[in-house]
């Protein structure tokens, strides 16, 4: 084995980078390096596996009141992922906090105190993009549950064309492997449940034309029931074998954009409405979407009946006790979301610059910038990597053949286009002085 000791020579003995390409790199027995990035890896790598392990002991065992993630530990992990979005982390984290110390009751024998816990299924409303699906899905990695994600557009009464509410349990099955019991732990994250409203107006004569049927049928597996899912999807019919699974344990999270909802929150509160009438206040926060500013401060004061005004039914309501508001992004949250996440986007890309030996780097101006130009667009968080790919597509183009030093820093005349995107110079390392000579 080569000695990698020794001044400029040395390299991770895991990632093989050299000592001017890390912050800095541990020395072990003679030849063994670690460069901090290698140990970063190595650490989360033990964390996960103890955290699996700590699942998986309680998965078999009968649920410890001690195993139970805490509050905060769950929000603390949301906060790896997700930026922003305090106050529903915080709901999410109690709610998924209760929803176990309900199977841990159950364990205990429901009876033995006369106190029956209600499930806690989430409904989520807040604009496209605004992180619903992805504080689902963070969720379910936490806990290492299998998750599906449904589309309540998708979805027909029985009887009608279109998927059965089941094939959203039959998704489930497949990311537990088909082991049922992992999949009546499972979470399943239902979007656009809006859209299933019962004043939708939808004009196919094939279709369940009020969506109230299906958010009848939703009503029954959120409520907790068994139900027959066909192992092979579609639709159902009398020969076919089924898997019978409890929803009674499966935690629905439903979310949903419910553009318009404002208005009638507005109607009922006999405030002029914000953004649509003469008089807006100028505190209020608007939500950018597709459809127009919306006021998330009305939002955060619907209830119940003004769910039910917009079109969801009051049983389906009832079996969603938990629901708060997503906030919009804004251009500050858009630079987080490109750059805090473990696997943001810009560290994707400054890996593939690493990969070709290289290194990319943005300034403050040109990540607000990116996200001034993703607002613009009206897709928001959505717009992020489709605009990086257009600012950097030519750098990647010549990348792998460029001669010469493989450094950028992108700054906002860049993004705009008003400068091409070109390699720097890169500074001498300095000269080192070795403590012991190379072997
Ligand atoms: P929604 O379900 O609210 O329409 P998503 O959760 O599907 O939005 O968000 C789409 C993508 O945008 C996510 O996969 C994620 O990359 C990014 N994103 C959205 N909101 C956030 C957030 N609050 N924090 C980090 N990333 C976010």
């Amino acid at each position: 084995m080569p000695d990698t000791r020794g001044g400029e020579n040395e390299t991770c003995t895991f990632c093989g980078k050299g000592r001017y390409k890390v912050q800095s790199l541990v020395s072990g027995p003679p030849g063994v390096n670690i460069c901090n990035e290698c140990i970063e890896i190595c650490n989360t790598i033990l964390v996960e596996e103890d955290r699996k392990q700590s699942l998986a002991a309680s998965d078999s065992a009968p649920l410890a009141r001690d195993s139970i993630p805490s509050p905060s530990k769950i929000k603390t992990y949301l906060d790896d992922y997700v930026i922003g979005q305090e106050q529903p982390k915080r709901i999410l984290a109690v709610a998924v906090h209760n929803h176990y110390k309900r199977l841990f009751h159950q364990s205990q024998g429901e009876d033995h105190d006369g106190v029956e816990l209600e499930k806690s299924n989430v409904l989520l409303i807040g604009p496209t993009g605004s992180g619903k699906t992805l504080l689902a899905r963070t969720l379910a990695r936490f806990l290492d549950v299998p998750f599906a994600i449904g589309d309540a557009t998708s979805l027909t009464e029985a009887g009608y064309v279109g998927e059965d509410v089941e094939n959203l349990l039959l998704k489930l099955l497949q990311a537990a492997d088909f082991n049922l019991e992992r999949a009546q732990k499972g979470i399943v994250f239902i979007d656009e449940i809006d859209k299933v409203g019962r004043t939708n107006q939808n004009v196919s004569i094939t279709r369940d034309v009020s969506g109230e049927g299906v958010q009848q049928a939703l009503l029954k597996m959120l409520e907790g029931s068994v139900a027959n899912v066909p192992p092979q999807g579609g639709r159902k019919h009398p020969e076919q074998q089924y898997i019978a699974i409890d929803t009674t344990n499966i935690l629905f999270i439903c979310g949903g954009t419910f553009v318009g909802l404002e208005e009638i929150v507005g109607r009922r509160i006999g405030r002029s409405m914000i953004g649509f009438g003469d008089d807006a206040d100028t505190d209020a926060i608007k939500i950018p979407t597709g459809e127009g500013e919306r006021n998330a401060d009305l939002l955060r004061q619907a209830d119940i009946d003004d769910l039910v005004h917009y079109g969801m039914i009051p049983e389906l309501l009832g079996r969603l006790p938990v629901n708060t508001v997503l906030n919009p992004l804004d251009a500050e949250d858009l630079v987080q979301v490109m750059t805090r996440p473990k696997n943001a986007i810009v560290r994707q890309f400054q890996k593939f610059f690493e990969m070709e030996g290289g290194r990319l780097a943005f300034t403050t101006e040109a990540l607000l910038q990116i996200a001034d130009t993703a607002l613009a667009r009206k897709t928001g968080v959505r717009a992020l990597r489709a605009i990086l790919e257009e600012i950097l597509v030519d750098t990647l183009y010549t990348l792998p053949e460029s001669q010469g030093t493989r450094d950028f820093l992108v700054t906002a005349p860049m993004v705009r286009g008003d400068k091409p995107i070109r390699a720097r110079r890169r500074a001498k390392p300095r000269k080192k002085v070795s403590k012991k000579k190379p072997a």
